[in-house]
């Protein structure tokens, strides 16, 4: 008998962090909407993140298959790390070596995940790009096609690709102001030296990247949580320069469509989340400033204290989430600012997990001080929310220069330099901080073009992903590809 979608298997397999999690487990959720068997592959201790959204997709949708968990034992201690340690956010990241060895123990999943792939046979595995054995495992000794899952924008995959086939670093030196134009790509885009990752001071680290780039190389194709529309130029640079098979099929976060699913993704939120719809009901549309750093950045005191000083300067309602504070936390604000400013009904602190998505969808959120991390500016565009864009490691100067130049919704804070995790980066000062946010938040003529191709890129979000959307479509062609394949395989 022909196979159809409800024969086919996928297996999704995310890098453990809480920013490549969160997207994997919202793209198989989207491939289980459509009727595929979708199998998430994790280990224990990430199992907690993970399953309540499993749970509420199956109980609440009428998918052909649950969504399955399958689980692979992490050997943390053999990699030399402490213990229960199986996510990048658990660890003391501000150690290089401890981040090699998280490498190792991931890399030592390969033998229990060759298992699983012959226990389970998936048509197909979609793992993330730093899981880069898994395209051996899979697609050399089980002839099962590998797709690379990207949580990063096509223009971010455009730019390195640009630096590094143009060897542009070689003759600019690491660390300093001077700039340089990416060539080739479909913009002119300039960025200074000292935002650009240094490797040389890494080595061990940049082998592993150039180990990343190469599996990809050699992989079936790309997921990219991406959309046409969003970035058409880089799209078509992609295919045609880089020369990878890609489909676009974002914003994945938009499959949460209510109010209980974008409350359920990643850890469980500090907050109450109705105290919080609540806190923002009383806000008037466009008003209110959110300030999240992502999953893994924990802001030094100095810096939470200016950030706290330059939103009282603004005088607009804000919500701060702070994870992790890095120092005294007995000092961590201003003084006076918990019982006048918070306690006066102005500002709402969330120490701990925020409900992101849920929060940036609200109509009070007129504007969003963000790291630029991948999947929170897929959040701002698929909300309609401007952006002040405040980059600190990863791609996210690229994401930054998309943001600010390409697609004009936000403006940079004025962040220059790439630290690593726990490096030591300049303070931001409370009055840049309060220019920056209230350019985005003054009603003024920059501030107004902003919101409406903000807004314009958010409806343009949301076809994508509808019925006969280009994500939508792009979707249903990779389905009907790897069916095609199964076909092919069947009558061999
Ligand atoms: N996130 C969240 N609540 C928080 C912090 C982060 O829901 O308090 C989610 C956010 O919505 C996004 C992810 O965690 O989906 C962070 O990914 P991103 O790529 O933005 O940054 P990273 O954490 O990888 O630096």
């Amino acid at each position: 008998m022909a196979a159809t979608i409800q024969d086919l298997h996928i297996l999704f397999f995310p890098f453990m962090a809480p920013g490549h999690i969160i997207p994997t487990v919202d793209l198989a959720k989207l491939f289980a909407s459509r009727g595929v068997k979708s199998t998430i592959l994790t280990t224990p201790g990430n199992a907690p993140s993970i399953q309540p959204s499993i749970d509420q997709a199956n109980d609440s949708c009428s998918l052909r298959h649950p969504i399955a968990l399958s689980l692979l034992p992490f050997s943390a201690v053999e990699a030399g790390l402490p213990d229960g340690c199986e996510n990048l956010v658990t660890m003391n990241l501000t150690n290089h070596d401890m981040r090699l060895k998280f490498i190792k123990a991931c890399e030592l999943l390969r033998d229990p995940f060759a298992g699983v792939l012959r226990e389970l046979l998936p048509d197909a595995v979609v793992s993330d790009y730093f899981l880069p054995w898994t395209q051996d495992a899979a697609a050399a000794e089980l002839a099962v096609p590998r797709l690379v899952f990207h949580s990063i924008s096509l223009f971010s995959l455009c730019a390195s690709h640009s630096i590094n086939s143009f060897k542009v670093l070689e003759s600019v030196p690491p660390g300093g102001a001077e700039s340089f134009v990416l060539p080739g790509l479909p913009h002119r885009i300039e960025m200074q030296r000292s935002q650009i990752r240094d490797s040389s001071k890494m080595p061990e680290m940049a082998a592993f990247f150039d180990q990343c780039k190469n599996s990809e190389e050699r992989s079936y194709g790309v997921v990219a949580n991406s959309y046409y529309e969003l970035e058409p130029d880089y799209a078509e640079h992609y295919r045609k320069v880089v020369g990878r098979r890609v489909w676009n099929v974002g914003p994945v976060s938009l499959c949460n469509r209510n109010e209980i699913e974008k409350s359920r993704r990643g850890d469980e939120t500090s907050i109450d989340c109705n105290q919080c719809l609540s806190w923002l009901n009383t806000k008037k549309p466009g008003s209110v400033v959110y300030v999240c750093f992502g999953s893994m950045y924990k802001l030094p005191i100095a810096q939470i204290r200016e950030i706290a000083w330059g939103l009282e300067a603004l005088d607009k309602p804000f919500v701060l989430v702070v994870r992790g504070v890095r120092g005294n936390d007995s000092e961590w604000l201003p003084e006076g600012f918990e019982e006048e400013v918070v306690g006066r009904g102005k500002g709402l602190i969330i120490r701990g997990w925020a409900p992101q998505t849920l929060i940036l969808n609200h109509e009070a959120v007129g504007g969003f001080v963000t790291h630029c991390g991948w999947n929170s500016c897929m959040e701002g565009v698929s909300a309609g929310v401007p952006m002040i864009a405040w980059p600190m490691f990863a791609e996210q100067f690229f994401n930054e220069r998309l943001i600010v130049e390409v697609l004009k919704v936000g403006i940079g804070v004025g962040v220059k330099e790439y630290a690593h995790f726990g490096a030591e980066r300049r303070v931001v000062a409370g009055e840049e901080i309060r220019r920056a946010v209230g350019r985005v938040m003054d009603g003024g003529e920059e501030a107004e073009e902003m919101r409406r191709r903000a807004r314009k890129l958010a409806e343009m979000a949301r076809r994508a992903v509808e019925e006969g959307g280009s994500s939508y479509v792009e979707v249903g062609e990779l389905i009907q590809e790897l069916i095609g394949r199964k076909k092919t395989a069947g009558t061999e």
